[in-house]
């Protein structure tokens, strides 16, 4: 039986372990936290339990069943606070995975280096939120950050709360918040009624097979009606201010392009503001590991959640965002066939039919709330975009104007945008998208060996991160245990 070794451990992840044990594989999981779950299943401080943990998530029993499975199972090591900073292929197969140990910033990490026969990477994705005049305001925070406080620590971000941004995922982000004791007062979503229409209407019937996500649903309607939450469409979040921390949002009217339409502006007092436009998968070890991305720029598969790379198969968010039900059929499905099953095996007949619904389900999200291009038209010369830097749209604009526009790198470098602590995990995706617009010239030409969105005509892509993870240079210098 081959070693299968799970980065991520997450719904896919501990789910492509259970599958994986299920074949009798040896299986080594890895997250780089010291709880289990992923960013789906949060765990509240030890020091302040909650008595009933099960109503803070969705599925928690399927995630505490997961959870013993594994823990109790010698067949599964489970290491927890184990970043893997590097991959290595060798002859198209995966090498070398390499894991730092420890506390994130701790001294002290110990390394491991391991071999494994199969790899399966579910390393999740991250929020994305764009940027708009006064985003980096104390109080405006992604929508992800606020739900992991309401969740992972019972926190709530304000007492007068906007939501705003696009996708399903700010109506839980809402309810959240309202557990926390935050008034919510609207959640704005930055698409249409007519795009709304086109992404979720087209044959309903087969929304009746994801009836699981329609009994959320509602439950998610009804906490709005009960805490009579306004929820508009075609409105977006065009600017915050505040002296030393938010004080009021601009909210406007869009068109179907998310342009503003001057003069529809609004302005709202409030103590903190969510914004949230979806998600950006974690691409580094998949980069890393040579896998190939599709034309949406997440890491192809085949039905067996194979990666480009023999042996390197793939699942969750890195594949597409569906939610965590696709999580979970894709990871018991790579798990099953990295363990050496077949996607012909009986016992994958349900993942695979589950499969099937979410992805149909994370067609329709992406349909009706995908991102689009007309918000750059809330930016102004002083809006920061990429944070950890402090380059402004103004000054990425300069260095498009003096390097030409014909590479990413000299943009990055000249500017410094994407080059800060977060390593252009929060701004890369924007950075891409607004020097394709400021470079019309530049589209991706055929036989594009990264991806087909690498912004530039240098192939530069800001998913690339050799260091996938902050690591020491003595960690690096030591020679791994
Ligand atoms: C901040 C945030 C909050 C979210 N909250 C919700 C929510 O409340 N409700 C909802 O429906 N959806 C939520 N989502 C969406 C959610 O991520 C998915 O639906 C689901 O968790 C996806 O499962 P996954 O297994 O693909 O990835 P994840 O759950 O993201 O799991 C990926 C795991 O990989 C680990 N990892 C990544 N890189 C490395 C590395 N280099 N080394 C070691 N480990 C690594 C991470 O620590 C993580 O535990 C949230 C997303 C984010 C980003």
């Amino acid at each position: 039986m081959p070693d299968v070794l799970i980065i991520g451990a997450g719904p896919a992840g501990l789910s492509a372990a259970r599958a994986a044990r299920r074949l009798g594989a040896a299986v080594t999981l890895l997250d780089s936290s010291d709880e289990l779950g992923g960013q789906y299943w949060r765990h509240l401080p030890p020091s302040r339990p909650s008595e009933r943990e099960s109503v803070l998530h969705h599925g928690w029993a399927t995630f505490t069943a997961l959870r013993s499975e594994l823990e109790t199972d010698d067949g599964c090591t489970i290491i927890r606070g184990a970043s893997v900073w590097a991959i290595e292929t060798r002859d198209g197969r995966p090498g070398a995975v390499f894991a730092v140990i420890g506390e994130p910033d701790g001294a002290g990490r110990s390394q491991r280096v391991f071999e494994p026969d199969a790899l399966v990477l579910a390393t999740g994705a991250h929020d994305r939120t764009l940027p708009f005049p006064g985003w980096d305001l104390p109080g405006v925070f992604t929508a992800g950050a606020a739900q992991a406080l309401a969740k992972g620590e019972r926190v709530a971000i304000g007492s007068r709360v906007l939501v705003a941004g696009a996708g399903p995922f700010l109506l839980p982000v809402a309810a959240s918040l309202v557990a926390t004791g935050s008034t919510v007062i609207g959640v704005y979503e930055a698409n249409r009624t007519k795009s709304l229409l086109a992404g979720w209407l087209p044959k309903p019937w087969q929304l009746l097979r994801a009836a699981k996500k329609g009994t959320e649903l509602a439950g998610y309607v009804l906490n709005h009606l009960q805490h009579r939450i306004p929820y508009r469409l075609g409105v977006a979040v065009v600017r915050a201010d505040g002296t030393d921390r938010v004080e009021t949002v601009t909210i406007a009217r869009v068109d179907a392009s998310w342009a503003p339409i001057p003069g529809t502006e609004q302005t709202i007092a409030v103590d903190a503001v969510c914004v949230g436009h979806g998600f950006t998968p974690r691409l580094e070890l998949a980069l890393a590991a040579g896998c190939a991305l599709g034309a949406d720029d997440f890491v192809t598969v085949d039905e067996g959640q194979q990666t480009s790379v023999s042996s390197v198969y793939a699942a969750g968010e890195i594949t597409g965002i569906g939610g965590v039900d696709l999580a979970l059929a894709e990871g018991e499905i790579a798990g099953h066939v990295a363990a050496g099953g077949s996607v012909l095996d009986a016992r994958l007949a349900s993942a695979l039919a589950h499969r099937r619904t979410y992805l149909a389900f994370a067609d329709r999200i992406e349909n009706a709330h995908g991102i689009e291009t007309g918000w750059q038209g809330w930016l102004t010369d002083d809006t920061v975009v990429c944070r950890c830097e402090e380059v402004s749209y103004g000054d990425l604009c300069g260095a498009v104007a003096a390097t030409g526009g014909a590479s990413l790198r000299s943009v990055k470098l000249s500017s410094r945008a994407g080059l800060g602590i977060c390593q252009g995990r929060v701004c890369g995706r924007t950075v891409e998208e607004l020097l394709s617009t400021l470079s019309p010239g530049h589209s991706d030409g055929p036989g594009h060996s990264d991806g087909p969105r690498s912004a530039a005509a240098d192939r530069v892509r800001t998913d690339r991160r050799p260091i996938a993870v902050p690591l020491r240079l003595g960690e690096l210098a030591a020679e791994p245990g």
